[in-house]
């Protein structure tokens, strides 16, 4: 195992679904015991009440070894700001980027100003959707680094798809000098527009933010029209589900 934790996360909202998780992670990873496990309630403005009986769930299982550290993931300010009064929680995984896309509650200063607080009063912290869900590709480099700077913040998790990704993220975190060509490539490469079909509500927003012609409802979901789409970003930013990516 060397350096390397495993970090998972449930989104259960009951005990019993949780438990469920937890187990199919375990299995599923061939261990007896998680590094660390979020709260998984991104959406959620107070986990700590909705989701108080998953939590003392993954208290339970950390008294009996089964789970290392308990952390919490969300895209909300006020819970990050809460969580930082919780001595259970060791790791908290936020939302940021700087543009402050997807933050549900506030800007990306105050995000920033939330994990400030919560790194002094000791958590870790490894930051998500640095790149606003494939919104911010074009400027990768200058995204990741800008979280990466922001005080408090100790890590940062990127999803990669290639091998190519993978080497860049690697030269960066290890110290290297980037590989500017690399990136470049990488920034420039074509992508596709997906949106998280079964978390859209059919809102509309999305169809009224696109002058492309990009995007239609079709029996209640925002369905994607690739031909006509620039990706300019601009139906991500205005939705409110935060689920439209580009890949
Ligand atoms: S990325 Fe731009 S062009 Fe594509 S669907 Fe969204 S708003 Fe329309
Ligand atoms: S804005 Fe988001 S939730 Fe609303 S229709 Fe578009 S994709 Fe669905």
């Amino acid at each position: 195992q060397g350096e390397v934790l495993i970090a998972t996360k449930t989104h259960a909202p009951d005990v019993a679904t949780a438990r469920t998780h937890i187990e199919k992670a375990l299995h599923e990873l061939g261990r007896e015991r998680l590094d660390i496990v979020h709260l998984h309630a991104a959406r959620l403005a107070d986990p700590f009440r909705e989701r108080a009986a998953v939590l003392e769930l993954l208290m339970e299982l950390q008294q009996q070894g089964v789970i290392g550290l308990i952390g919490i993931s969300s895209h909300y300010v006020c819970a990050i700001r809460e969580a930082a009064k919780h001595p259970e929680i060791a790791v908290l995984h936020p939302l940021i980027n700087r543009l402050g896309r997807g933050i549900l509650d506030g800007s990306a200063k105050e995000m920033a100003d939330a994990i400030h607080a919560a790194a002094e009063a000791g958590k870790g912290i490894y930051a998500m959707k640095a790149l606003a869900g494939g919104n911010l590709i074009s400027s990768a480099l200058e995204s990741i680094n800008h979280v990466r700077q922001l005080s408090g913040v100790h890590g940062v998790a990127l999803g990669m798809l290639s091998n190519q990704e993978i080497d860049a993220n690697l030269d960066l975190f290890e110290q290297r000098d980037p590989v500017l060509s690399n990136w470049q490539t990488l920034q420039q490469r074509r992508r596709s527009l997906r949106i998280m079909e079964r978390f859209c509500t059919g809102c509309g927003s999305c169809v009224k933010a696109c002058s492309e012609g990009g995007l239609s409802l079709v029996e209640g979901k925002a369905v994607v029209n690739s031909e006509a789409c620039v990706l300019c970003g601009y139906c991500a930013a205005a939705c409110p589900e935060f689920i439209i990516r580009v890949v």
